[in-house]
């Protein structure tokens, strides 16, 4: 059989979907010497130690086996008191899933809740996954874009402009990957209203809750009547700077996790048991030590933004996750364009704000989870880039 006959054996939902636009950059970039890159949303801390040594000392016990499927029951415990203390309880015994990061969840709750055809409303910009994971899941995607001027904030009257008698999920996430908008509880009574009064089922995505740098943050199952509707979504890469451990939860109601399981149970088994004894000891003892980070990370958000201004490259003020989102149209580039040129000229790596959906097209993605030092010297190259262009 030849070359060309084996894609006749690929599933066409997989044939449909794009590779990811952030790959192309990353792999653009590795190719060069001195290159600066705000493109990766990943943190540039390594585990705090303490976490590393509730690892080590499992291993040295011997914790080198499975675990039961819904994960070690006192992580499920550490997880329900974390969440209680954001105002929303959930039984550790079955009303929480230990998952492979915020990924495995995520594809689980699509997938659980998506029949043929169902539409899942997904404000964007957005995460690159979701749009894939929604066509992966049989659904239909429906994007509700959101721009600078509404500080891509999701409101009701743009999602319920959306909403179809197809309608069953919104997916939401804020803090926001890439915009770092966040929105408050009065915004989001808002659009829980509508959520209620269209009987949607919501998956909210959490994962930078802790890196919210303007109020505070809100669990969406928190407010009022939400709570048996919203799969809540989160994990420890962000806040515990832990993405090489893959660890993450869903936590929702004893119905929805039942079934989550049942997807989860063949496909996954459970979460690495290393990572969730460690992801225990996060919850425990990490919070200075997250906070230590976060504290990081807003220094170099208003770094970001003064170089920013002083360049002269508009940017709406980001309230949470390591992302900024400046508009690049007055540039005359398109996203790629810019993206490319600043790459090859001056070789700053940033990803073009079109890869994470509508709204994001004069826009591009720089993460600010690098060093000040790094940060100092992107933002030069970034003026002189821009000087040229003038
Ligand atoms: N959700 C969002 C919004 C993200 O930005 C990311 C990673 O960048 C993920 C989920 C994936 O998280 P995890 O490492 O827990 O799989």
């Amino acid at each position: 059989m030849s070359i060309g006959q084996w894609s006749e054996y690929i599933n066409t939902n997989v044939k449909e979907i794009p590779p990811s636009g952030i790959r192309k950059f990353f792999d653009l970039a590795a190719e060069m010497e001195g290159v600066i890159s705000l493109g990766v949303g990943e943190p540039d801390f390594v585990t705090p130690w303490h976490i590393r040594e509730a690892c080590i000392y499992s291993l040295h016990k011997g914790s080198t086996t499975y675990t039961s499927n819904h994960g070690l029951l006192e992580l499920r415990e550490s997880i329900s008191q974390y969440l209680g203390n954001q105002g929303v309880r959930y039984n550790p015994q079955d009303e929480i899933l230990v998952t492979v990061g915020v990924s495995e969840a995520l594809d689980l709750a699509l997938r659980t809740v998506i029949s043929p055809g169902d539409e899942v409303l997904i404000p964007t910009p957005c995460y690159v996954s979701y749009i894939p994971c929604t066509t992966l899941a049989g659904g239909v995607p429906v994007t509700v874009a959101t721009h600078m001027e509404d500080h891509f904030k999701l409101t009701a009257g743009k999602l319920e402009a959306a909403i179809t008698p197809k309608s069953k999920v919104l997916l939401l996430c804020f803090p926001n990957n890439p915009t770092g908008a966040v929105m408050s509880r009065e915004e989001l009574l808002q659009i829980a209203e509508v959520v209620r009064r269209y009987d949607l089922l919501v998956i909210s995505d959490e994962i930078y809750d802790r890196l919210t740098y303007t109020g505070e943050h809100t669990c969406f199952a928190s407010l009022p009547g939400m709570r048996d509707r919203t799969i809540t979504l989160n994990g420890f890469s962000k806040a515990y700077a832990m993405t090489g451990w893959r660890l993450g939860y869903a936590a929702a109601n004893a119905e929805f996790i039942a079934a989550m399981t049942k997807i989860h149970q063949y496909t996954m088994l459970c979460a690495p048991i290393t990572a969730q004894i460690s992801a225990m000891e996060a919850l425990r003892n990490g919070k200075s030590a997250m906070e230590g980070m976060v504290a990081h990370y807003n220094r170099r958000r208003r770094l970001i933004l003064q170089g920013f201004k002083e360049i002269g490259l508009p940017c709406f003020e980001p309230g949470g996750a390591f992302y900024a989102f400046p508009y690049i149209g007055e540039t005359g580039l398109t996203a790629a364009e810019f993206a490319e040129e600043l790459l090859v000229e001056e070789k700053v790596a940033v990803i073009p704000g079109d890869v994470f959906g509508p709204g994001g097209e004069n826009c591009v993605r720089c993460s600010y989870a690098s060093s000040v030092e790094d940060l100092t010297e992107a933002l030069e190259r970034m003026g002189r880039f821009l000087q040229r262009r003038r």
